[in-house]
């Protein structure tokens, strides 16, 4: 089958000498306004190098766009209502516990924290829906009735843990604006989305800190060991230093926190004589795959304490891959939602999500991922990119798997087949020109949601970002190389 295809923006390729002479600048644009990362292969805080970016901006159908960014307010109190189930949780999670050790640990601490009696009852949810466009046609075999190169798009997953990008999604459209007009064609830039996400995300943040409401209380932003996504993370600091001076902002490794807080008798965490308002995990923060036992002990006094977390734990289980699959089973969002409109809204975004456990609907899964893999992407509770199965690993995974345990721990998804566009991609160290190649897109929404089980504060959409990488490869983390920065060209098709 051949794949649909959007046209670009403007018509390629472009002729050598201005293709050269645009990226030597748009280089130069990058280095200078923070669209970097650090270098992973010669690490060094005194420089960063140019983060991949896309050279012009990727069509968007509009209306899907507009569709993307009024649902999530409704995917934003869904998570917030997913993450204060108790029940849910517990059900939903009980088998990938068995199997799943990271899982675990983080299932412990929530039940440990919960029978003490949380000291915190805010939460703060800084979300981030990532949708594809879907090219292929549920109703009829080839052609949909709406004859467009998509057909509708698709959620991938829902973050509830270091959703970054605030600043990076942001600054994207940036560059690419400042790419049109050196080709000529301001009047392009119009039909980009404006994108307040490191306002909208920062003020979720202080917004927060101002519920805590005591004086003197910092943020503390946790890190990792080394930070390659540098900018991303340091742009959310310079936003919240510039709007709100008097609030301290630290950062710290979970080992340090470990070292360096502790609790008072008010629950309070203290840090450097301070009390911690907000605890945030870092954009671009990839939680370890193996968190040593200092960590995990970082991680339960945070927990403890009356620092209101983004996110707390009961939020990053509501945002594990397994709870994806569940709310997608029959019934379930009816069961949160109730049954109006909304509902069918958020069922229209799930792609086919198939649980793995050991009972009816599990082998039916496993025989339908043996008889086509292709069809179908592997997943396991991790976060961060780069752990799915796709194609023939599929099959072999499951072929393996198949008697034991372990498969619970995954869960099996339907392949969503995006539309092709063709582009450039800017690499640091890479030859220039790039070649024109065959690219897709992947959208990210975010949203901000603050509140108690029962009492919502703030519930809003928060700007967007969107990543790019080549149209045959798997994945396409930024930070892992693999994708590139871009932002949506809005088409009226
Ligand atoms: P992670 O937590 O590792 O980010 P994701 O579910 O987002 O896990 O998967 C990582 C990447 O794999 C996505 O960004 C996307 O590029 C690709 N991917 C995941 N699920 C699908 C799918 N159902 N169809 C097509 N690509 C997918
Ligand atoms: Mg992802």
């Amino acid at each position: 089958m051949t794949q649909a295809r959007l046209a670009s923006c403007i018509p390629l390729p472009l002729e050598h000498k201005l293709l050269v002479s645009v990226i030597e600048k748009a280089k130069d644009w990058a280095l200078m306004h923070g669209v970097g990362m650090r270098d992973r292969k010669n690490f060094t805080k005194d420089s960063i190098q140019i983060a991949p970016f896309v050279l012009l901006p990727s069509p968007f159908p509009r209306t899907e766009f507009t569709k993307a960014v009024e649902l999530q307010p409704v995917l934003n109190e869904l998570m917030h209502k997913v993450a204060h189930d108790d029940e849910f949780l517990t059900c939903t999670l009980e088998n990938a516990l068995q199997v799943d050790e990271f899982t675990a640990n983080l299932f412990d601490i929530w039940v440990k924290v919960r029978d003490e009696g949380m000291a915190q009852p805010i939460s703060l949810g800084m979300l981030r829906s990532d949708i594809m466009l879907e090219s292929r046609c549920p109703h009829t075999e080839n052609q949909c009735a709406k004859h467009t190169p998509y057909c509708s798009w698709k959620q991938v997953e829902i973050n509830s843990i270091a959703s970054g990008f605030g600043h990076l999604g942001p600054v994207s459209r940036e560059i690419q604006s400042y790419i049109l007009r050196q080709l000529g064609q301001p009047e392009l830039i119009k039909n980009m989305p404006a994108n307040l996400a490191l306002s909208g995300l920062c003020s979720g943040i202080t917004e927060a800190y101002d519920l805590f409401g005591v004086p003197r209380a910092v943020i503390l932003f946790v890190v990792e060991e080394v930070s390659y996504n540098i900018c991303d993370q340091r742009f959310h600091e310079f936003e919240i230093s510039e709007k709100r001076p008097e609030i301290m902002i630290y950062r710290r490794t979970l080992t340090e926190i470990y070292d360096e807080t502790t609790l008072n008798d008010k629950k309070q965490l203290i840090l450097d004589g301070h009390p911690v308002a907000v605890v945030y995990y870092r954009s671009g923060y990839e939680p370890a795959q193996y968190p040593s036992a200092k960590e995990w002990d970082a991680r339960l006094r945070v927990e403890r304490s009356t620092a209101i977390k983004c996110p707390s734990i009961h939020y990053q289980l509501a945002g594990t891959k397994k709870v994806q699959q569940a709310l997608a089973a029959p019934g379930v969002l009816e069961k949160f939602m109730g049954a109006g409109a909304a509902t069918g809204r958020v069922r229209d975004i799930f792609t086919g999500l198939y649980s793995l456990d050991f009972d009816e609907n599990g082998e039916r899964a496993v025989d339908m991922a043996l008889a086509d893999a292709e069809r179908f992407v592997l997943k396991p509770q991790r976060e961060g990119g780069g752990n799915n199965l796709y194609g023939s690993d599929v099959r072999e995974a499951l072929l393996r798997m198949r008697h034991s345990r372990e498969r619970a721990a995954y869960i099996l998804m339907e392949r969503i087949l995006p539309p092709l566009v063709a582009g450039y991609v800017v690499r640091p160290g890479a030859a220039v020109p790039p070649p024109l190649t065959d690219l897709v897109s992947e959208l990210g929404i975010f949203g901000v949601i603050i509140g108690t089980k029962d009492k919502i504060y703030c519930n809003r959409q928060a700007g967007h970002m969107l990543r790019t990488k080549l149209a045959d490869a798997n994945e396409g983390g930024v930070a892992a190389g693999l994708g590139a920065l871009d932002s949506p060209y809005l088409l009226d098709l």
